[in-house]
C-alpha cells in the first residue's frame, strides 16, 4: 500500500486531472485546439482509481472531489435553476459479460423476476430538461450538477423539432439529449475554418457550446436537434414504453430505434447490432441505455447516490492502433458503387493483424483530406472491418499525393460517375463483371434466395468459364457443367443443383429482395410483397402508388419504379420465371363489397396488437394502409392516446373507428367470404 503522502499526492493529481477532463467534456468550450481530453474508458478508470483511494483513506477525500458530484457545474452567464427531480448520471458497463452480470443483479433485486427492458441508443449530446406549464414550453434547463442547471430557455426554443405547445394544458417536464447531426457539425466546422475560428472537436462539444450561446439567433443557425427519452414530471403511464408512446402522441421527437424487449438475449443482440451499425446513423452515439420497463419494478430497484439501479449504459469500446496508409483499392459493389478500401502497413488490433480498412465513400476521404503515406488511427469496435477514425496531418510529407476520386471503374474501365445529390461514385456499366459477381452473390445469399451451396469461389469459376452471365443462368446449369470444375466432385455438384432447384419455390418478398433493387432491403421487399401480392402488380406500380405505402418514401419509390422500367431487368425477370423460379403469391383477399376493399386506412395511437399485425390484416382485406390523414382517407383506426392524426381526421370528417369496430367489419368479411 502506498505511503499516506504518496496517496494524498495521487488523490490530488487524479482530482485535478478529472476536473480538467470534466471541464473539457461538459462545458462546451472545448474546440479541437483547446481542452484536455482522453477516451471514456481511461476517464472511467481514473475515476475508479480515485474512488478506491478515497475509500481506503476517506479522510483524504476533498470536499470538491469529482467522485462526489455529477460533473458539469452551472455556467455563470445563465441564471441557475433547481431541478425538482434530480437529473442523474447512469451507471455503465463496458462489455456484454458485465451487462449480463448487471442483469443478474437486477433480477436478484426483483426476487428472481426477469424484467422487460427498453433498449435505447445513448445519444452523444447534452442532457436537457424541457418544462411545460399549462401546455406551453416555459423553460429549458441543462443538467448542471444534477440538482441545479443553467436556464437556457431562449436557446432550447430554437430546436425546431421540440413542440412549443402541447395538445392540452397540462404541466409536464420531459428530458432528452440535445445533439448536433453530423451533417450540421461538418458544415459548422467548415464555416468556422473559413472564418479562421478553431473547429469543434466533436458534435457533443459543438452541441454543448451552441446550447450555451448568449445569442439565441446564432444557436438557431446551428440547427440543433433533440431526442426526448423520459418524463420527469406528469408521468401518465405505469411503464416506460407507455410513457414513450404518450410522448410520441404529443409529437415529441423520439429516437426511432428504441425497442422494448423481454429477454437479456434480445438486449445483447440490440447492443451488438448497434455497436456494428452506429456509423450508419446520422448522429453520434456512445453506447446503449437499458431501462427496466415497469415503473413499479423501477421503484423496487431504486437509486444509488448518483444513478438509478434500474438503468445502465453499455458503452462502446474501441481499440485503436496507429499505422500508415500505403494505397487505395477500389471495390465495386453490386449496384456499381465504388468503395475506397485503405491498404495499410500491417498492425495488431483486437488480436488480429489488420492491413485493410474501409473508408465507406469518397466524402470520407475528402473529410480526412487523405494523402498516400498518411499516419492514420484505426479503430475496431464491434465491427468486423476496421475503419480509419483519425489522420495526423502534422506527419504528412509535403510531396504526399492527395487521394482523388476514381476516374474509371477499376474492373471494366468505364468512366465513373457521381449522380447528382449522391455521395457515391459509381460504375454505370450494368455488364461490369465485378457488379455481376456481386449481384449473383447477393442473389444466393441467406437473406435472399438462400442457396447455401454456392459461394464466391464457385461464382468466380462459373463467370470465368462463361457458364454464368446473370443469376438467372444458375437455373440453366447442368451436372456436366459443374462436375468438371475445380474441387467439385459428383456429390458436390448434386448438392449445388439441388440447392438451386429448391430455391425455385420461394416467397415473393425473398425474390424481390434477391433482385437487388437499389434502396430495397429485406424488410422493404417484404412490405412490397405484402402490399402488391404478385410480382406483376409490383412491376406495374407507378411511383405515386408506391409512395402511398407508409414505409416507402419518394427516393425508394422512384428507384423501384426505375428498376422495373429497365429492359434488361425485365428480361432478367422473364428469364427467372421461364426457368422455373416461382415466387408464391401473397394472399390479398379481394373481397367484393368488403368495407375495406380499395379503401385508404390510417392507423394511429396505441393499439392492443402490434401495428404490423393490423396492417397485414387490413391489407389482406383489400385496404391500402397509408401514413398520413388526408381528405382521401376513408378510415382512421384510432387506438388509445391518439393525437394529431385523430384531430385532423375529425376536422376532415374522416370515419374514425376503434379496434372493436374494425374487427367487427373484418368479421363480416370472413362471414361473407365463407358464404
Ligand atoms: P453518462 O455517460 O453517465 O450517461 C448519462 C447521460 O447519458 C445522461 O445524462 C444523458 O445526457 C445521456 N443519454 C443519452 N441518451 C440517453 C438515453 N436514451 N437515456 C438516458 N440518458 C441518455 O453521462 P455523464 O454522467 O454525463 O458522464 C459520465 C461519463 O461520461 C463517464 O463515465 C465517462 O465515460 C464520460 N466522461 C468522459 C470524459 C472524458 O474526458 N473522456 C470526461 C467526463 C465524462
Amino acid at each position: 500500500m502506498p505511503s499516506t503522502s504518496a496517496t494524498q499526492v495521487r488523490i490530488q493529481q487524479l482530482s485535478a486531472l478529472i476536473h480538467q477532463y470534466n471541464y473539457s467534456y461538459y462545458c462546451g468550450n472545448s474546440t479541437a485546439e483547446s481542452g484536455k481530453s482522453c477516451n471514456d474508458e481511461t476517464y472511467d478508470a481514473l475515476v475508479l482509481e480515485l474512488k478506491t483511494l478515497e475509500n481506503q483513506s476517506p479522510e483524504m477525500r476533498t470536499k470538491d472531489s469529482p467522485t462526489l458530484q455529477i460533473k458539469g457545474e452551472p455556467h455563470s452567464s445563465f441564471p441557475s435553476r433547481k431541478h425538482l427531480v434530480p437529473m442523474l448520471s447512469l451507471g455503465n458497463v463496458y462489455s456484454l459479460d458485465e451487462l449480463k452480470s448487471w442483469h443478474t443483479a437486477v433480477k436478484k433485486l426483483l426476487g428472481g423476476q426477469s424484467p422487460e427492458y427498453v433498449c435505447e441508443l445513448k445519444i452523444d449530446g447534452v442532457a436537457v430538461s424541457a418544462i411545460y406549464r399549462n401546455g406551453v414550453l416555459s423553460a429549458g434547463v441543462t443538467r448542471g450538477d444534477g440538482s441545479e442547471g443553467e436556464e437556457i430557455t431562449p436557446n432550447i426554443k430554437t430546436i425546431s423539432c421540440l413542440p412549443l405547445r402541447l395538445k392540452d394544458e397540462r404541466d409536464l417536464e420531459v428530458r432528452g439529449e440535445v445533439y448536433l447531426p453530423r451533417k450540421n457539425f461538418d458544415a459548422l466546422n467548415q464555416q468556422r475554418l473559413k472564418s479562421t475560428e478553431p473547429p469543434f472537436k466533436n458534435p457533443r462539444n459543438a452541441a454543448a457550446g451552441s446550447l450555451r450561446l448568449l445569442d439565441s439567433t446564432e444557436t438557431s443557425r446551428r440547427q440543433l436537434a433533440v431526442f426526448i427519452y423520459t418524463i420527469a414530471e406528469g408521468i401518465p403511464h405505469e411503464t416506460h414504453a407507455g410513457n414513450l408512446d404518450f410522448l410520441s402522441q404529443h409529437e415529441f421527437p423520439l429516437n426511432p430505434e428504441t425497442k422494448l424487449v423481454s429477454s437479456i438475449e434480445d438486449v445483447l443482440e440490440f447492443c451488438r447490432y448497434w455497436e456494428d451499425h452506429k456509423e450508419e446513423l446520422p448522429y453520434d452515439i456512445d453506447g446503449i441505455v437499458l431501462k427496466v420497463n415497469s415503473l413499479k419494478q423501477q421503484k423496487q430497484l431504486g437509486f444509488t447516490a448518483k444513478s438509478p439501479r434500474w438503468a445502465t449504459a453499455f458503452k462502446f469500446t474501441a481499440e485503436q492502433a496507429a499505422t500508415v496508409l500505403r494505397s487505395i483499392e477500389v471495390g465495386v459493389g453490386r449496384t456499381g458503387i465504388l468503395t475506397p478500401v485503405a491498404i495499410l502497413d500491417p498492425v495488431e488490433l483486437n488480436g488480429t493483424t489488420v492491413s485493410r480498412a474501409t473508408l465507406h465513400n469518397y466524402d470520407q476521404v475528402e473529410r480526412f483530406n487523405l494523402h498516400l503515406g498518411d499516419h492514420v488511427t484505426l479503430e475496431k469496435g464491434g465491427e468486423i472491418i476496421p475503419k480509419i477514425v483519425a489522420v495526423d496531418p502534422t506527419l504528412r510529407s509535403v510531396e504526399a499525393q492527395k487521394i482523388a476520386a476514381p476516374s474509371a471503374c477499376p474492373v471494366c474501365g468505364t468512366l465513373a460517375l457521381r449522380p447528382e445529390g449522391e455521395v457515391e461514385w459509381r460504375c454505370p456499366n450494368p455488364e461490369c463483371p465485378a457488379q455481376q459477381k456481386e449481384q449473383i452473390l447477393h442473389f444466393v445469399s441467406r437473406r435472399a434466395m438462400d442457396i447455401d451451396t454456392i459461394g464466391p469461389a464457385l461464382i468466380e469459376q462459373l463467370l470465368t468459364k462463361k457458364l454464368l452471365k446473370s443469376a438467372a443462368d444458375l437455373y440453366l446449369l447442368r451436372h456436366e457443367d459443374l462436375s468438371g470444375l475445380e474441387r467439385m466432385g459428383d456429390k458436390s455438384a448434386e448438392n449445388v443443383l439441388s440447392g438451386i432447384e429448391k430455391s425455385k419455390k420461394c416467397e415473393l418478398g425473398q425474390f424481390v429482395h434477391a433482385l437487388g433493387i437499389a434502396n430495397v432491403g429485406e424488410k422493404t421487399a417484404r412490405i412490397l410483397a405484402l402490399h402488391f401480392g404478385t410480382l406483376e402488380k409490383l412491376m406495374s406500380a407507378a411511383p405515386e402508388e408506391l409512395e402511398k405505402i407508409e414505409e416507402i418514401g419518394p427516393v425508394i419509390a422512384q428507384s423501384i419504379f426505375d428498376f422495373f422500367q429497365h429492359t434488361e431487368q425485365r428480361q432478367l425477370i422473364a428469364d427467372f420465371l421461364e426457368r422455373g423460379v416461382d415466387p408464391a403469391e401473397e394472399k390479398i383477399l379481394e373481397i367484393r363489397d368488403s368495407p375495406f376493399s380499395g379503401k385508404i386506412v390510417v392507423l394511429t395511437g396505441t393499439l392492443s396488437e402490434p401495428r404490423d399485425v393490423w396492417k397485414k390484416r387490413l391489407i389482406q382485406a383489400g385496404a391500402n394502409v397509408t401514413g398520413s390523414v388526408s381528405k382521401n382517407t376513408d378510415f382512421l383506426l384510432a387506438g388509445e392516446n391518439a393525437g394529431s392524426k385523430l384531430e385532423k381526421a375529425e376536422k376532415l370528417e374522416v370515419s374514425v373507428i376503434d379496434e372493436t369496430a374494425a374487427l367487427e367489419l373484418l368479421e363480416q368479411i370472413s362471414a361473407s367470404s365463407i358464404g
